[in-house]
């Protein structure tokens, strides 16, 4: 807590010139027997994910390459009409992707409304690791993926495409099919503590193109400091967006709320702002610096993956309505 006197001290030793050293917030106290390796995802193809990520969080690899490979499956999943191939497309019928990634030390990389490309979050992680951005966009983050060596593909698959047809043919004009959001948001934490997440979606189903949604946009979508904890987020974007999400879940944990409660915290602010969007969902997913989860959503039915020990479950997250 910043407390009056934490303040004056502060201000007595500005003026003086002296260093303060001083913590001045309340962190996560770290647990004898810290809970991690761990890692937990959203929705329940997260467990195919955590599976994914498990392999090397299981054998002491480092979390950035766990959360990319974890979400590297859902982007590959044809199944999946929500994320990477296969994904629904945006009212124009062209498929185009989010994803954002971030690491222990806070660095972030992420891409928007990138194309032909089936694995967004490996784009944001060169982003991150090889340019001096953070962010890049459309045709510029197309052409920074093809001379990284990605390949251009066609991301449409027979069900998406007829999806996209049958929406037409029914009228196509309303902006966003607003049940379609099952993004995967990821966050992991190594043996040696360091924490990292990775969000990557198809955003809205026939948005209006253009549309870019929380999911890789850093704070919104997802926010990691390892000196906290990190959170991630599904759900309508738009409403994540305007209260930043996934940065007030951390600082609330970096308060000492616990990671369900800190969720909670978000989607009380959601419905307290916009009480009208009862046909939207959000769902928020936590962990912190000790290795400790929880979630919490809008509405019932959101649920997300656990694993920890190398036993993979899934969780039915609390809901406000
Ligand atoms: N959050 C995503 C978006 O607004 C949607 C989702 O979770 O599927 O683009």
């Amino acid at each position: 807590m910043y407390t009056r006197r934490t303040f004056l001290q502060t201000s007595i030793a500005a003026s003086l010139g002296v260093a303060v050293s001083e913590k001045v917030l309340a962190y996560p106290a770290p647990l004898k027997q810290p809970k991690y390796p761990v890692v937990v995802s959203t929705w329940s193809h997260g467990l195919k994910a955590n599976k994914a990520a498990w392999e090397i969080l299981g054998s002491s690899g480092y979390a950035l390459d766990a959360v990319e490979s974890g979400v590297r499956i859902t982007e590959a999943d044809p199944a999946i009409n929500s994320v990477g191939y296969g994904g629904l497309p945006d009212g124009s019928g062209e498929v185009t992707l989010d994803a954002c990634i971030m690491d222990e030390k806070g660095n972030a990389g992420s891409v928007v409304c990138l194309r032909y490309i089936m694995h967004p979050v490996s784009v944001a992680r060169k982003i991150m690791e090889k340019t001096p951005h953070v962010i890049l966009a459309d045709r510029g983050a197309l052409q920074f993926a093809i001379s990284q060596g990605f390949k251009e593909e066609d991301l449409l698959t027979p069900e998406s495409r007829k999806a996209y047809e049958t929406w037409k043919i029914s009228g196509g004009n309303s902006p966003a099919d607003r049940l379609n959001h099952d993004t995967i948001g990821m966050l992991a934490m190594d043996t040696a503590g360091n924490l990292a997440g990775a969000c990557t979606t198809s955003g809205l189903a026939f948005k209006l193109p253009g549309r870019v949604g929380d999911s890789p946009i850093i704070g919104a979508g997802l926010y990691v400091d390892n000196e906290v904890g990190a959170a991630t987020a599904t759900g309508l974007g738009e409403l994540i967006l305007k209260i930043s999400g996934s940065f007030l879940i951390v600082e609330l944990m970096r308060n000492g709320w616990s990671p369900g409660n800190a969720c909670r915290e978000a989607v009380l602010r959601i419905n307290k702002k916009f009480p009208f969007e009862k046909s939207a969902q959000v769902g928020f997913i936590a962990v912190t610096r000790n290795g400790e989860t929880g979630g919490y959503s809008l509405k019932k039915g959101f649920d997300y993956a656990v694993c920890r020990d190398g036993i993979n479950e899934l969780v039915n997250a609390d809901y406000l309505i």
